[in-house]
């Protein structure tokens, strides 16, 4: 399981510099989570990314 991010997102940076794991990229002004290095935050039980994000539906789990 990993989380996405989706059309929502504004590009503010946020969720790539709390993220432990370094899933979260940018490329082409889009940020992207790579599912092979996302573990959802389980150390904590709760996503370090969704938490900090600004808008509420930018970041998801994925299907
Ligand atoms: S859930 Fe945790 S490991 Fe996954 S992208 Fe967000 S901050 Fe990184
Ligand atoms: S914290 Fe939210 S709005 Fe900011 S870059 Fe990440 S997904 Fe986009």
């Amino acid at each position: 399981m990993a989380l996405q991010i989706g059309k929502d997102c504004f590009s503010c940076y946020a969720c790539e510099t709390v993220c432990p794991e370094g899933a979260i990229s940018i490329a082409a002004n889009t940020f992207v989570i790579n599912p092979n290095l996302c573990n959802e935050c389980s150390d904590i039980k709760s996503p370090r990314c969704m938490a900090i994000c600004p808008e509420p539906n930018a970041i998801s789990v994925a299907d």
